[in-house]
């Protein structure tokens, strides 16, 4: 496989051709941001950090038949992935109060919600992802009303198997974003990463902060807190 041109360099990856139009090569930067990225640092070690936890993830949410755009990891890294078309949201999963839905809602962080829910957030940097419901998504045409079932159904799918899989290495899944994106055929797949940039872990003993809000709160290193992650997931 042949690395081609950088197609797309996003906040924390960059997106290369490769020689087969159906493939591409993505490299995790060692950059971290927030707050949209008015925050932002090199992190040294962050990159491998997120590519072998991302890498893992999918590979075991692959073998409990939940597929995804990751085809392999072929370094530190560095992965290969199919080409999708993103679709426009990010999907947040949640099943504890916390962040935007504890501040919005003035609901302490750590409570446990009735059930999961599932929110919709425009992926548009320059309107700062608004929140947005169905039908926002249906006016703005950017899923079907089919599709948005599909969405809501695969995110919940995915966190039955994320929160099975992080308690087995005694971590609480707060909450979590994914994304989606259609393939060649039109067929909806989940995509980007999952990561401790993008789902909020606690550990389950202490309710210590084992995922990015140690960057965006300014609570101390974030590549030990990663590391421990990854060792965890490790032993799996
Ligand atoms: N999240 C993400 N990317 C974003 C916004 C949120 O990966 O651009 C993740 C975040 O890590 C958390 C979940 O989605 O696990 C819910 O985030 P929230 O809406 O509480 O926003 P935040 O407090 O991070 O601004």
């Amino acid at each position: 496989m042949e690395k081609g041109n950088s197609i797309y360099q996003g906040k924390a990856k960059e997106l290369y051709l490769t020689d087969q139009p159906e493939v591409l090569w993505v490299e995790y930067l060692d950059q971290a941001t927030a707050l949209n990225g008015v925050k932002k640092d090199k992190v040294v070690g962050k990159g491998q950090m997120n590519n072998q936890i991302t890498s893992k993830i999918f590979e075991i949410l692959a073998d409990q038949g939940i597929e995804s755009h990751f085809i392999e990891k072929i370094s530190n890294t560095e992965q290969l992935i199919k080409a999708v078309g993103i679709v426009p949201l990010e999907v947040v999963v949640r099943n504890f109060a916390a962040g935007s839905f504890s501040k919005r809602l003035n609901v302490e962080e750590g409570v446990k919600l009735p059930f999961p829910i599932v929110e919709f957030y425009y992926k548009d940097d320059a309107l700062d992802d608004p929140f947005i419901n169905d039908m926002h998504v249906k006016v703005l045409d950017i899923a079907s009303d089919e599709e948005v079932k599909e969405i809501k159904e695969l995110a919940l799918k995915v966190n039955e198997e994320l929160k099975k899989l992080f308690a087995s290495v005694n971590i609480k899944l707060i909450d979590f974003k994914i994304e989606v994106g259609r393939d060649a055929q039109g067929n909806i797949l989940l995509a980007d990463e999952i990561s401790p940039d993008t789902c909020r872990l606690w550990d389950m003993d202490t309710n210590d902060h084992l995922d990015k809000d140690i960057y965006r709160r300014d609570l101390g290193d974030l590549i030990p807190v990663y590391e421990e992650v990854l060792n965890r997931l490790n032993t799996l």
